[in-house]
């Protein structure tokens, strides 16, 4: 029998170390470059939500995690201006914790298992060509539909939550405030702009307008400044895994609106899809372009639906409507939300 093929992955955000430790799990030669070092601060809400949690125990990583911090969070609320929604349980526990733990646990998980990581290491070549995967995250893209996207994320002690994760909306972000690993909570939000407008900086923009539900929440926060970050050039365009030339998974496929809060748990189930057709290329049963096939039409049939109803719930995040009486109406429904919450995930 032939020695396996090693597979390369370029990436290690979530979908990429969660490749390279389930290709670990089964003897899989796998050598992972990603840019940056661990352990790093991300813009992420740190809400783990829908299929995630699941396929970290598949993969046997919640309990490694719950030993790092991770904690359980099972209620949520929406909060726009004098309109809120119920407390709600969540029909299905998610996962709180920093992406500073969570990425890091998962890098050293793949060390632990032999892979070989190689940080601070950017892959420059144009080449993602035969046993290359793609896990490079989000593209930028400075403007869409006339808006530029950003995000901003802190961590901070001392805010009083009435629920596990509060979601405040206003007419140009929304901000999720939820619990995370150590007593802190994070907050973070997707903020639009138009080209050109001033800025307010990102600090104030994330502590909500003065007067706002949000702003009195945070007045006597202790933010953690070190965790402070932001990213810009955010797309929200749907995009299918078959459009794409390189083998992807993660972001680089595409990136779900962050009001979901199920972009980690689609890398991680992409992640999850990818394994079975590269180890089949890695053994010599399939060949590099039906590996890539297989994964691309499994991830598009897996997330198809919930990216359309995702976008759904971006516009109406966005729309007037949610600052209108019938606002009332949409945040207290029981039906909305569970039909919601279910067809996201
Ligand atoms: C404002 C905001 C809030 C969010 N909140 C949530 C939330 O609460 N819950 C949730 O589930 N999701 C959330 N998300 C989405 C979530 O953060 C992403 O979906 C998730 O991080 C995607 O993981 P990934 O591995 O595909 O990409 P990433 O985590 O971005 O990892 C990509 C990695 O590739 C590396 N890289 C890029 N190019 C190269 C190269 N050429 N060579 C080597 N390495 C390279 C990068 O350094 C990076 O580490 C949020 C996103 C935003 C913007």
């Amino acid at each position: 029998m032939n020695a396996p093929r090693t597979i390369t992955i370029i990436g290690g955000g979530l979908a990429g170390l969660t490749l390279g430790i389930g290709l670990r799990q089964r003897g899989i030669p796998v050598t992972l470059f990603e840019a940056g070092h661990y352990p790093r601060h991300r813009v992420c809400g740190e809400f783990i939500s829908g299929n995630g949690p699941a396929i970290l125990e598949r993969l046997g990583l919640l309990p490694l995690l719950e030993r790092a911090g991770a904690i359980r969070l099972q209620s949520a609320a929406f909060i726009s201006g004098a309109n809120h929604s119920p407390v709600r349980q969540l029909s299905a526990p998610a996962v709180g914790l920093s992406r500073y733990v969570l990425d890091a646990t998962l890098a050293n998980e793949f060390r632990r298992l032999g892979g070989e990581l190689h940080s601070g290491a950017r892959w420059q070549e144009k080449d993602f060509g035969e046993g290359t995967v793609r896990s490079t995250g989000r593209r930028a893209q400075s403007t869409e539909s006339g808006w530029r996207w950003f995000g901003l994320k802190a961590h901070a002690r001392n805010v009083p939550l009435v629920a596990d994760l509060e979601m405040h909306v206003s007419s140009d972000n929304y901000v999720g405030v939820n619990r995370i690993n150590d007593g802190e909570v994070n907050i973070c939000g997707l903020f639009r702009a138009r080209r050109g407008e001033s800025r307010t900086s990102g600090f104030d923009l994330l502590r909500g307008h003065a007067g706002s539900p949000l702003h009195e929440k945070l007045a006597a926060a202790q933010f953690d400044k070190n965790a402070f970050c932001s990213v810009a050039g955010l797309s929200l365009t749907t995009r299918r895994a078959a459009d794409k030339q390189d083998c992807c998974i993660g972001d680089a496929v595409t990136m779900i609106p962050p009001v979901t809060g199920n972009g980690m748990s689609m890398a991680f189930e992409s992640a999850e899809i990818a394994i079975d057709p590269l180890v089949g290329y890695s053994r010599g049963e399939m060949t590099w372009p039906e590996a890539r096939e297989a994964i691309a039409h499994a991830c598009d049939a897996a997330f198809a639906e919930r990216l359309a109803w995702a976008h759904r719930l971006q516009w109406l995040m966005f729309s007037p409507l949610l600052r209108t009486p019938l606002a009332k109406v949409l945040l207290g429904s029981d039906a909305i939300w569970n039909f919601m919450f279910a067809k996201t995930r």
